[in-house]
């Protein structure tokens, strides 16, 4: 079934027809000698989805279910891991090795309880699915029992749009484009642009507490979500629109973030606003980092607010094609919904002006598209780039974290230190940009490439993975600033967090799912 929708591709980001031939990959392999310093390889072709075989299904569907149930390899091995590094070396080369054994999807919340009362009467497990882009192993089956995955995809329209109030309520599976599409035709926008934006779900940022478009201010999806409605194996848990409470512990702020263990997120009201009528941008050069990074504190210290506000280290500009590699670059945006383009263009001159004091170069700042949009445009393509790195014998992965700004000087040097000797000498690069900033710090965002072992890819990635996440837990640092923790990064998660709380997330998550259906081995 679900024959008629474009495919996903079995492998890596984005839809079947998106695969690039290997003449296309060859020919980037000379740009990219130039911009890595390394060789490619040879073009290693997908194993296709034909050559995969998966163990049968362990369960079946009860007859009432049997219609939104799916056991067809082409489901379950799409639905059967996340896309970080792991996932997608497996993947191109045909290995799932914990496949859902159904894949479920919902049309409607009364189907979602349904498929929680049959895995508890099964002896299964749930993995609440939204976009499947987790990097972390959230919606991995990493576990002996039987899987359903559900997948919220078709739990995607806007139900309602309050224009006074400027929120809206859309279903938890809509992905980004599906979000900003049908608010469009409300003259509206959420403008939430994760980079995985193309694929991820509404259900999963708020899963996940994701963090998009801003770089200050409305970092985190938490800051748009009004209220939140989730069905949980003990029932229904929806929470009053709101501009504020003060109601004691917040039942958003207890599902934001809570990756599928507590129930599933069926819809949401977000803040939504009219499309921005006024958007500045400008590039600055800084020949250092840290003198980028001074800038960007004294911006976000003056409460300037810029929504775009990210710090490019001079290796990842050149590698992106955003610089020539001789300096730091930051892109500033500001935005306004309001008529009125002073306010804006205000802060665009006091923030160049910062900029300045601290050794910044800026260009002329744009209206429309430009450098600073084209560095954009490379941002939401990285997806398939990683894709095609791969395939060239390239790994490309990521991480990130924040940190206080009195602790950043070291803290960088620390975590960049450790994730280069990880490389062991070898060729490679690791480098940094500030995603996100805050009064009190920034968000740094760590981008490590280098030549694939083939076969040894995921050993390669975690001796850096484990170094940096070691680096960053030593120096105080979050092991997430917004990829959330899945079941990656429970090691660190859990030497992080107060012992007490974890002690009272465990006890919640036995009060609505006593059966403990839902997403095992995440967060508890
Ligand atoms: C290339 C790339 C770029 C990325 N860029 C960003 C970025 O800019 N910002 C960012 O924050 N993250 C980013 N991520 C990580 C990822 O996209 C986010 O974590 C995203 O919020 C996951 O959304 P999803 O719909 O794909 O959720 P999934 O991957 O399907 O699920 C993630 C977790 O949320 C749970 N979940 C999903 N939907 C629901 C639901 N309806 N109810 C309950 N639980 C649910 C799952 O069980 C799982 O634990 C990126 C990932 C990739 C691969």
């Amino acid at each position: 079934m679900f024959a008629s929708m474009r495919r996903r591709k079995h492998w890596g980001w984005g839809f079947e027809d998106e695969q690039q031939s290997a003449e296309n990959l060859r020919g980037m392999a000379p740009m990219l000698r130039e911009r890595l310093g390394f060789e490619a390889q040879d073009v290693e072709t997908p194993v296709p989805l034909e050559a995969v075989t998966l163990p049968e299904p362990r369960i079946a569907p009860p007859q009432a279910l049997a219609d939104i149930c799916d056991t067809s390899t082409h489901e379950r091995a799409t639905h059967a891991q996340g896309k970080a590094l792991a996932d997608i070396v497996g993947a191109l080369r045909g290995s799932f090795p914990n496949p859902p054994d159904v894949v479920a999807r919902p049309r409607s919340e009364r189907d979602v309880a349904a498929v929680l009362e049959w895995a508890a009467d099964a002896g299964a497990k749930v993995i609440p699915y939204g976009g499947g882009t987790s990097v972390v192993g959230g919606i991995e089956a990493r576990f002996d029992e039987p899987a359903i995955c559900l997948d919220l995809g078709l739990l995607d329209s806007l139900h309602e749009v309050d224009p006074v109030s400027r929120s809206a309520r859309i279903g938890a599976g809509a992905s980004g484009p599906r979000v900003e599409q049908q608010l469009a035709e409300h003259g509206m926008t959420m403008r939430f642009f994760p980079q995985s934006f193309e694929h991820s779900t509404l259900g999963g940022w708020v899963a996940t507490r994701a963090g998009g478009h801003f770089a200050t201010l409305w970092t985190h999806v938490d800051d748009l979500v009004e209220s939140v409605r989730a069905v949980t194996p003990t029932g229904l848990w929806e929470s009053r629109r709101l501009p504020g409470s003060g109601a004691g512990v917040s039942p958003d702020r207890m599902l934001l973030g809570s990756e599928g263990i507590l129930g599933v997120i069926t819809e949401a009201w977000v803040r939504v606003q009219p499309r921005p009528a006024h958007r500045l941008s400008a590039s600055v050069r800084f020949a250092r980092f840290s003198d980028g990074a001074e800038a960007v504190r004294a911006i976000v210290q003056a409460r300037l607010h810029p929504s775009n506000c990210r710090l490019i280290d001079p290796e990842e500009a050149r590698f992106t094609g955003a610089g020539d590699g001789t300096a730091a670059l930051l892109v500033l945006g500001f935005e306004s919904v309001d008529d009125d383009p002073a306010p804006a263009e205000a802060a665009m001159v006091r923030a160049c002006a910062l900029c300045a004091e601290h050794g910044g170069d800026a260009d002329e700042t744009r209206t429309s598209a430009g450098g600073a949009e084209g560095w954009k445009d490379t941002f939401l393509r990285a997806p398939h780039l990683r894709d095609m790195l791969l395939q060239l014998g390239v790994v490309a992965e990521t991480f990130e974290t924040a940190i206080t700004w009195e602790r950043f000087g070291a803290f960088h040097a620390a975590v960049t230190g450790a994730a280069r000797e990880a490389l062991g000498g070898g060729q490679g690069l690791v480098t940094c940009r500030l995603t996100h900033a805050y009064q009190d710090g920034p968000a740094p965002y760590f981008t490590v490439l280098f030549p694939a072992r083939r076969g040894e890819e995921v050993e390669q990635w975690w001796a850096v993975k484990r170094a940096a996440s070691d680096a960053i837990a030593a120096a105080g640092g979050t092991i997430t600033h917004h990829h959330a923790v899945g079941r990656d990064h429970r090691p660190w998660y859990d030497r992080q967090r107060p012992e007490p709380f974890a002690a009272a997330l465990r006890a919640a998550k036995r009060a609505v799912d006593p059966d403990g259906v839902l997403n095992p081995g995440v967060l508890v």
